[in-house]
């Protein structure tokens, strides 16, 4: 079954893996948006949530195979489970076999923030390890150096009653442990047509990811716009912990990314993974433009 979306750019090939999903309040979402609006843009269960996709952006070069934000990973209780409905499927290690690659063919890894659903997938459960008694914590991505900006590790390995219900230790210290952390400060190249860049706003170290080869240019947003729902300014979600910040970075990129025709990756969207920051007819508004793979 091939589930894996594909774009070539320019000498790059990328790769979009779906990996697994998970359900968040649907006020959560969409922060001051009321519901009589948001409940007409997507559905919501029983119990209010509303489902979003975890999608990682894999990087093809003639040198490197890398990955950004590897997803929400399986290392959850029955409780986490539950209030989340997480389902894992497919893995990021069965979206890679798609491609014919394993975790050890990834040699750099880019982490946009350290929230759970995106760098979840960044260490595993030992296979060796007895089910029964303490379960080891390995990386899933040994041969790769993991990029990580150094102010939100700093924030993620000493998280506030606010945030630490999305930082998970486990998720990366076993990361640092076994030399595999980079942490960079700013916005910098990390290879060769790949570089990231500061947005703040969700995190206020969250960055995002430039991709540019041959004149063509994607960029992995992040949680700053994580759905096409989110496509208007005003629409920040309330787990952002600077929303004013995330509105007028919104701004700031809608607008280089129409002049310099973007396509823009959106992590959490379940119908489109891709497409264009277009502007309405008036010029008043921004609209999403989905990406039409062939
Ligand atoms: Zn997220």
């Amino acid at each position: 079954m091939n589930t894996v979306k594909k774009i070539r750019l320019g000498n790059f090939e990328l790769f979009f893996l779906r990996n697994g999903s998970f359900w968040l309040d649907g006020g959560g979402c969409f922060g001051i948006v009321p519901k009589i609006i948001w409940r007409k843009l997507v559905y919501a269960d029983e119990l209010n949530r509303v489902k979003l996709d975890s999608n990682s952006l894999l990087i093809r070069t003639d040198e490197h195979n890398i990955l950004i934000d590897p997803g929400l990973g399986n290392k959850y209780s029955e409780k986490q489970k539950k209030i989340f409905r997480i389902e894992n499927k497919p893995s990021i290690d069965q979206s890679l076999s798609e491609l014919g690659i394993t975790s050890d063919d990834i040699d750099i890894v880019i982490a946009t923030h350290l929230h759970f659903d995106h760098i979840g997938a960044f260490t595993k459960y030992d296979n060796q390890s007895d089910i029964q008694g303490d379960r080891n914590i390995v990386p899933t991505f040994p041969n790769a150096i993991h990029y990580i900006q150094k102010g939100e590790w700093q924030e993620a390995i000493s998280p506030n009653e606010r945030t630490k219900g999305t930082y998970f230790i486990t998720n990366y210290m076993p990361l640092m442990d076994a030399g595999l952390v980079k942490l960079i400060e700013g916005n910098q190249e990390i290879c060769p047509g790949i570089s990231v860049e500061i947005t703040g706003g969700h995190t206020k170290y969250h960055q995002i990811v430039f991709i540019k080869s041959q004149a063509n240019i994607a960029v992995y947003l992040g949680d700053i716009m994580p759905t096409a729902n989110h496509i208007k300014v005003a629409y920040t979600t309330g787990f952002d912990l600077y929303p004013v910040e995330v509105m007028r970075k919104k701004r700031e990129l809608y607008q280089r990314a129409i002049d310099e025709n973007w396509i823009v990756c959106l992590d959490h969207d379940s119908r489109n993974c891709a497409g264009y920051i277009r502007q309405t007819p008036d010029a008043k508004n921004y609209t999403f433009q989905p990406y039409e793979f062939t």
